[in-house]
């Protein structure tokens, strides 16, 4: 039933006013001397019928019935009261009825209080009539006091109906929850992997619980609109702020704003707040105003706010309220807590519902990107991946990757919106540093402290940043194994990680530094795989693939490739003299020699025991027999001292080259091979060229 508009009030008020005056009219204007006794007692009975009816119907209108039967019962004492007043001070009843009026409607509204004075008047109407005769008097007396007590009966009844009706709605929510109760994940679609591990799905799935969450918080307001008839009834929850927010309501007012805010200012919300109490207010005699979700005030006289206070903290506010005087009691209270840790388990259920599907997403993402992390070897790519996975869990995405190298100091191998230009830049971090709590943020891996404290204890580290972009805080996490630190990375953040962020990233950063391990262990054994032992050039066997591909690229871009193939010479006799170790010593120098005399782009390997072959791209014949000669002399003027006696020693040289010598890999090595022999045939310590063979000197 709505609220009626003060027109119909009026409208109706005046009826009951004019039936007052008219049926009042009617009676007085009857001769008082002649005996009506039993017509005016039938007429009082069908008065006091219509007016019955009248009530009920006005009650049945604007549910307002209490207070209807309320105020008929303090004007039928009224009445009786006055009459006995009169009686003594001869005061006058009818204008008198004027306060009454006015009392009843400050305290109930100005329907009762119509309908209170035009039933007033209609006793008195009576009275005045009936009271010529003791009798009738008596009758009169009996009567009105008989309604008067008939009212408040009905009124306690109505009361202890509507308490019992509560108590059971408690009682079935006690006993069966099942109907707040989450119910079994109903979605239809499985969930797929791939939505499992995308940020998207991830955020389908919150939307999907949201959605289902509030559907949830809608029945639960309207199991309570259903159990109490509120005028409103309003859900707040608490935003990822903290802050009271409307989340759900069912009201018959169009007036009504959910997004204003409420703070612990509020008269009544703020005092729930404050206090972690419920409310209950009934007023008595005022409008209860500023209730926060109303836009305008809607006569409200009835108010109840239930906290829901989860770990002694308050998660949210249940609110209800009403048009009708003392509408609610302890017990509407009592149901509203009921109802409030109903709430409290669905937000849990909820929110661990969204928990589970998170960890699933972590778990899911830790697992493509440790999948990722094992494809490459590269540190350079295991960095530029670290920072990017750090970047998306922790939100910081300025920081550096670095390696730490034999000689123990760190180099910078990837970074992340730092420059470029930092890249291959060295730094000395000392991780002992930061075992003495620097700050009262200390995780396990990583170590938080604040820009100023990076400069003190690493400055090389606080400059390798540079002044590009200001810092508060800097993360540094250091990749180590069980024997030693391996790598480092340095984010450079403004504020500082928190606890949970932490933990996920020590996962995620013991697969860094087992991946980072990894690929400093392959490359190692890669390097041992084509290195020659003693002297540190490439082997026999590197050779061999690296000729092949240099001769291709040669033929294909039309390039020149010369190739040297030399040999010590005599070395057996050397060996004989100062031993096997001082020839080895020799082998060594000679490498030394081979790589300070030759470029970048050119190749020496060790092709057998005391043989050496050496590939020069790019280049001629005549620039080949150079670069020979220039090797040839610097070892020729080597002296290595063995125990104080001088030994000297020279090389023997062959050169071929692609085009002019060879097409092939076999023959480039052949010939060169025969060139060499040429040198050794025509007396050592000289270069031939294959083209020619024919010594040079
Ligand atoms: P030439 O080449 O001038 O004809 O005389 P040579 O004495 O050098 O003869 P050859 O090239 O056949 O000798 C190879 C010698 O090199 C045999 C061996 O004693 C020595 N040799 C080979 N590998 C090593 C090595 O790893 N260490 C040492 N110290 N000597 C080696
Ligand atoms: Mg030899
Ligand atoms: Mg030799």
């Amino acid at each position: 039933m709505t609220k009626p508009t003060p027109k119909q009030i009026a409208v109706t008020a005046l009826l009951l006013v004019l039936l007052g005056i008219i049926s009042s009219g009617y009676v007085l204007g009857i001769d008082a001397s002649r005996d009506y006794t039993g017509i005016l007692f039938l007429a009082f009975v069908v008065l006091l019928l219509t007016s019955s009816v009248i009530v009920y119907l006005l009650a049945q209108l604007y549910q307002h019935t209490k207070n209807v039967l309320l105020s008929l019962a303090i004007v039928s004492a009224y009445v009786v009261m006055l009459d006995y007043v009169e009686s003594l001070f001869g005061f006058n009843a009818v204008s008198s009825l004027y306060l009454v009026f006015t009392f009843l409607t400050l305290v109930f509204g100005m329907t009762e209080g119509l309908i209170a004075v035009a039933y007033g008047l209609s006793l008195l109407t009576v009275k005045a009539y009936m009271f010529s005769r003791p009798l009738s008097r008596y009758v009169f007396y009996t009567l009105t006091s008989t309604l008067s007590v008939v009212s408040i009966g009905l009124i306690l009844s109505y009361e202890k109906k509507i308490a019992r009706r509560l108590q059971n709605k408690i009682s079935t929510l006690e006993e069966s929850p099942v109907e707040f109760d989450i119910k079994a994940d109903n979605r239809t679609e499985p969930l797929r992997y791939s939505d499992i591990i995308s940020e998207d799905g991830l955020k389908k799935e919150r939307g999907r619980l949201t959605a289902t969450l509030n559907e949830r918080l809608y029945s639960t307001i309207g199991t309570i609109r259903s159990a109490i008839h509120p005028f409103t009834v309003a859900l707040y929850l608490n935003d990822v702020d903290a802050h009271l927010k409307g989340r759900e309501i069912l009201s018959n007012s169009e007036w009504i704003d959910m997004e204003r805010p409420v703070s612990r200012d509020d008269p009544y919300i703020g005092w729930v707040l404050k206090n972690k109490k419920s409310l209950l207010l009934n007023e008595i005699n005022a409008e209860i105003k500023g209730i926060p979700y109303y836009t305008r005030n809607e006569g409200i006289k009835s108010f109840m706010a239930v906290p829901a206070i989860k770990d002694n903290a308050i998660i949210g506010v249940i609110c209800a309220d009403s048009l009708e005087v003392q509408a609610f009691t302890d017990e509407h209270v009592k149901l509203l807590t009921v109802i409030t840790s109903e709430i409290i388990d669905l937000l849990d259920n909820t929110e661990l519902q969204y928990r589970l599907r998170y960890d699933m997403y972590e778990k899911g993402a830790m697992y493509t990107f440790v999948r990722t992390l094992s494809r490459h070897i590269d540190p350079t790519i295991i960095g530029q991946i670290s920072l990017k996975e750090i970047a998306r869990i922790t939100g910081v995405n300025a920081g550096i990757f670095a390696v730490r190298d034999e000689k123990k100091s760190f180099r910078v191998v990837a970074v992340s919106n730092i420059s470029q230009t930092l890249i291959g830049k060295g730094f000395v971090a000392d991780s002992t540093l930061l075992l003495d709590g620097l700050t009262d943020r200390q995780l396990p891996t990583i170590h938080q402290i604040t820009a100023s404290q990076l400069k003190l204890l690493y400055p090389s580290l606080y400059h390798v940043h540079g002044s590009e972009r200001p810092f508060k805080y800097a993360a540094i996490i250091f990749l180590q194994t069980k024997i030693e630190e391996i790598g480092a990375i340095v984010l450079y953040m403004d504020t500082m990680l928190n606890e949970r962020i932490s933990i996920i990233t020590d996962t995620l950063i013991n697969q860094i530094a087992i991946s980072l391990y990894n690929s400093i262990l392959f490359n190692k054994l890669q390097r041992l795989a084509i290195t020659d032992g003693l002297t540190g050039l490439h082997n026999h066997r590197h050779f061999q693939e690296h000729i092949e591909n240099e001769i291709k690229e040669a033929l294909r871009y039309k390039r020149s490739l010369t190739m040297l193939m030399m040999d010590i010479d005599r070395f057996k006799a050397i060996n004989d003299t100062f031993g096997h170790p001082q020839g080895d010593v020799i082998l060594k120098k000679i490498s030394e020699i081979i790589l300070q005399t030759i470029r970048d782009v050119d190749y020496a390997a060790r092709y057998g025991g005391e043989e050496f072959c050496i590939s020069l791209p790019n280049t001629d014949i005549k620039g080949a027999y150079r670069i020979a000669e220039r090797l040839r002399k610097s070892i020729e003027s080597l002296y290595v001292d063995s125990n104080g006696r001088g030994i000297r020693f020279t090389i023997s040289i062959g050169i071929s080259g692609v085009p002019e010598d060879a097409g092939s890999k076999d023959e480039l090595i052949s010939h060169a091979d025969e060139a060499l022999y040429f040198s050794k045939e025509n007396g050592r310590n000289r270069t031939a060229v294959y083209g020619t063979i024919k010594p040079k000197e």
